[in-house]
């Protein structure tokens, strides 16, 4: 759908990936990382308030410049993969990267130790702009080991428990599944039979499905082997690291707390009647007695497919934020006037959709494959609200003060999304099209919301088990999964035998030391929600406040973010208001079938 090529403009970074400007950023990196490390290495705990401030000011500067050079190196590697010299110099960046890293890991060690020893820093007026990122320093060191335990972990994890991730993603990488595609038999990578998870074709779905499932299933010890391992290497880690519970590492990362979790997830427990609402109305839609597990993600049938041209998309987004406040579309008026955005689909560009940070240039960069699908209009207006925030928080915000855990960093995105979604069913002509937008975003919120719920749960049940002294054998695995996706789903799902294996294929579950990757998804996605109710209640009012939270960056705690907004996320009956926004989208659609 698009007339012409469209790639962005990477010159504010640097005008080439041979440039001398390279060579220049590059030695300049090199000797202001010699330079910090002569003045600060050893003598951190030694510093007085005005000393740590100057240091805290001295690692921003090394690392907005820095930034950049990184950043140009992975946005020209990702445009276009298959250029030599963008490889080159994607190569020598990461190990430059790297190596630096580990030049300068003394200064968040130090920082920890002076910290813990001197916590009344905190609260010292000289520190005052980096008080919320201190508070989260103390939060963390508390879990910290001696230096040589921690060295010791990692060596030991790198050829050990880390070995598991790279297992199971070799296992998937190098399996080919038989699947029967529109009637014809093909042979498929496990990334081309998983993008036909969500094909229109029912019979090609449900093989798909029994095809990739099936062969993990076969295999299954193999990945019961691995978590298992991965789960109780955990337990002890968590022990020995004085974390209450397995979960407390990840929400000291989201900088939120346990009660506020549990609240969310009852929430979306108690709300999941309205989830099986909806798939239940879905299986009429798609004239089936009931789903099955293949028809979850599906395209309605007898749909329009709704195409749009990458100016109309541009139109379409920036008159849905103007019409938030006419203040809140310029960031994405400047992505566009700048050129920060590459939507042309080519060969050896990286697949998917991101927004890369441009702290420097207080703006971001966006990458896309932009096909004209309804679909991808939404990925579009997705990434624009993570530009919007780093557009705000850019201004405001020193860049230690813009590091926003993941519970906050989808807040933009999804509200502009909403915003995208208000438009739409707006300026629908017909109710098929109406009906094609809110299924698409019920289906959307549905996978966030309340299948990554299930996912806690499956996780939470995996250490109860351990902590019963049960052994995590495939079976059992399976079951705690089916007993977990049986809370969200109900009767409103029937599940192909091999879907009790679907555990075996999420990467994440494998990657060790990080665990409970999953609420986050959730937290963001009701979070937003309730905001957007909130916007729909006050109006004109909301805009001004919600740009404040966004600027605000990582300066303050979530819950201080919402109470910006006036909303208190401690309040056990806050969540609900994201189930009512959730059904205010199925009540419209139920008025219209
Ligand atoms: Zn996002």
């Amino acid at each position: 759908m698009l007339t012409q090529q469209i790639i962005w403009n990477l010159n504010e970074l640097f005008p080439s990936p041979t440039s001398p400007k390279i060579e220049e950023a590059i030695k300049e990196a090199t000797v202001t990382a010699d330079t910090f490390e002569n003045k600060y290495r050893g003598k951190i705990a030694m510093l007085t308030p005005e000393g740590l401030l100057g240091c805290l000011q001295d690692i921003e500067a090394f690392e907005a410049k820095f930034s950049d050079l990184i950043l140009y190196a992975n946005l020209n590697f990702s445009a276009d993969m298959t250029q030599p010299q963008s490889q080159q110099l994607h190569d020598r960046t990461n190990k430059l990267n790297a190596k630096i890293s580990k030049q300068l890991a003394f200064y968040s060690l130090e920082l920890g130790k002076l910290i813990k020893a001197k916590p009344e820093l905190i609260d010292n007026p000289t520190l005052s702009n980096y008080k919320h990122m201190l508070q989260r320093v103390h939060h963390r060191v508390e879990h910290q080991l001696s230096e040589i335990e921690e060295q010791l972990v990692i060596e030991k994890d790198q050829y050990g428990v880390n070995a598991w991730e790279e297992l199971q993603s070799k296992w998937l990488n190098t399996r080919m599944f038989e699947v029967m595609v529109a009637g014809e038999k093909k042979t498929l990578s496990y990334g081309q039979a998983n993008g036909l998870l969500p094909h229109p074709d029912r019979a090609t779905r449900e093989s798909v499905n029994r095809s990739i499932y099936g062969l993990l299933g076969k295999d299954g010890e193999i990945f019961s082997s691995a978590l298992r391992s991965i789960c109780n290497d955990w337990v002890n880690v968590s022990k020995r690291r004085k974390y209450s519970t397995p979960m407390e590492s990840s929400l000291i990362s989201n900088d939120t707390q346990e009660t506020v979790i549990e609240n969310l997830l009852k929430t979306v427990e108690t709300g999941a009647t309205i989830y099986r609402r909806y798939l239940k109305l879905k299986a009429k839609l798609m004239e089936l007695p009931i789903l099955g597990n293949h028809d979850i993600a599906a395209p309605l049938p007898n749909t329009p497919e709704l195409k749009y041209t990458y100016p109309q998309a541009e139109e379409f987004i920036t008159k849905a934020y103007s019409r938030f406040q006419l203040e809140y579309a310029q960031a994405i008026q400047d992505m566009f006037s700048k050129q920060h955005i590459d939507p042309t689909p080519r060969f050896g560009k990286r697949n998917g959709a991101f927004c890369a940070n441009h702290y420097n240039g207080k703006s971001a960069y966006i990458l896309q494959s932009f096909n004209g699908t309804l679909s991808d209009v939404f990925t579009l207006a997705h990434e624009l609200g993570h530009a919007t925030h780093d557009y705000y928080m850019s201004r405001k915000q020193t860049l230690l003060n813009t590091n926003v855990p993941s519970a906050v960093a989808e807040t933009a995105s999804i509200f502009g999304e909403l915003l995208l979604t208000d438009l739409m069913l707006g300026e629908a002509r017909t109710d098929q099209e109406r009906k094609t937008i809110l299924s698409l975003v019920l289906d959307e919120a549905g996978m966030t919301a309340f299948q990554v719920t299930a996912r806690v749960w499956f996780e939470q049940s995996l250490y109860n088990s351990i902590e019963k002294g049960e052994y995590l054998d495939y079976k059992t695995i399976c079951n705690h999964w089916v007993n977990a996706r049986g809370r969200i789903y109900g009767d409103a799902v029937t599940w192909l035998p091999e879907m009790e294996a679907e555990w075996t294929m999420k990467p994440h579950y494998y990657m060790a030391n990080y665990r409970f990757y999953n609420y986050p998804y959730v937290y963001a996605q009701m979070f937003v929600y309730s905001l957007y109710e909130r916007y729909l209640q006050d109006g004109k009012a909301f805009a001004p406040k919600f740009i404040e939270l966004l600027s605000a960056g990582s300066s303050k705690s979530p819950l201080e973010l919402g109470r910006l907004v006036g909303l208190d996320v401690a309040d056990p009956q806050f969540w609900q208001g994201g189930i009512r926004v959730f059904e205010k989208f199925l009540i419209e659609l139920e008025s219209i079938v």
